[in-house]
């Protein structure tokens, strides 16, 4: 701290160096990933906490990287995000997600991929979706697009005209992380929205603490007085799911009944609703 600017200049630039060089090797070898097809997707079941079946599943991307092994998304898509490389990989879930959903035995469950903001931005996104959609021939139906608040903070007018037209084509909205950005409740009212998952920072923290109890029963009613469905995401612990149940939520998705895999795995377990 005594020393001059110049020493604290030093101090710092051997890291922001080594922070950059990361993110430039991430980048290069994601443009391999996409060219050698490097990517698969994971399944994370949801379920109905009303009958105890299974409705759907997240598709979750991973990266096969030949040295590194699975690769996780939070070390990849905010560099995919920041480098446009986001379009072409979002591009690539959206058609293997919509291709994969369509061979599945049970033609009633559906399939929810992420789509980021960055991806909107870029434009043509309903394009995409609608390509995904006849080159697989999926039920429009089975198909789930999942957002984040951040989306509609920026671009609103665009961002609204694309998501309606996807939801005129038959697919569902939901918002994704719901509580963690700003104004939620405001732009629940301004965006078409099918559907709400309740953050996993609420849910970690059901039954420890009161005012995170009535945060997610409130959430709970406001999707019943808008008629949105409410998904609860992260849940581990059998005592989460009994409160949401009593609550009144209507999925659930967590550890607790099941982990993302693939869906071979997923069939080959009988996947069992572990509440009476
Ligand atoms: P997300 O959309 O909020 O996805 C849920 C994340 O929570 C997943 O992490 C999932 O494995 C994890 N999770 C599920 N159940 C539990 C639980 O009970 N406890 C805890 N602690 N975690 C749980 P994952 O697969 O590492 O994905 C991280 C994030 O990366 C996702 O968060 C999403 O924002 C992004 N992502 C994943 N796949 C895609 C994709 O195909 N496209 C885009 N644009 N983003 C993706
Ligand atoms: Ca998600
Ligand atoms: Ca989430
Ligand atoms: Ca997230």
């Amino acid at each position: 701290a005594k020393h001059s600017g110049r020493s604290t200049f030093s101090w710092y630039t051997p890291e922001l160096d080594a922070d950059a060089q990361k993110r430039k090797e991430v980048e290069a070898g994601l443009v391999k990933a996409i060219k050698f097809d490097q990517f698969k997707l994971l399944y994370q079941p949801q379920y109905s906490l009303r009958d105890g079946k299974l409705k759907g599943y997240e598709a979750l991307i991973r990266w096969d990287h030949p040295t590194k092994g699975t690769v996780k998304p939070d070390i990849f898509i905010p560099i995919a995000e920041d480098t446009g490389l986001i379009v072409e990989i979002g591009t690539w879930v959206l058609n293997n997600a919509c291709q994969e959903a369509a061979h599945w035995e049970d033609k009633t469950r559906r399939v929810a991929v992420n789509v980021s903001p960055a991806q909107f931005i870029a434009g043509e996104t309903q394009k995409r979706v609608a390509t995904a959609l006849r080159n697989s021939g999926l039920d429009p139906k089975r198909l789930e697009i999942e957002v984040t608040e951040s989306l509609l903070i920026s671009n609103t007018d665009a961002v609204i005209e694309t998501l309606r037209e996807v939801r005129d084509m038959g697919v569902s909205i939901a918002m994704d992380d719901f509580g963690t950005g700003y104004s939620s409740l405001s732009y629940l009212s301004l965006f078409p929205f099918d559907k709400i998952k309740i953050d996993k920072t609420f849910i970690q923290n059901l039954g420890k603490d009161a005012s995170t109890d009535a945060i997610v029963t409130s959430i709970v009613g406001l999707g019943r007085s808008l008629d949105v469905i409410i998904t609860a995401e992260g849940v581990e612990t059998e005592e989460q799911a009994i409160l949401l149940s009593a609550a009144g939520c209507d999925l659930v998705q967590g550890f607790m009944f099941g982990r993302p895999d693939s869906i071979d795995s997923h069939e080959a377990n009988f996947p069992a609703f572990p509440l009476n």
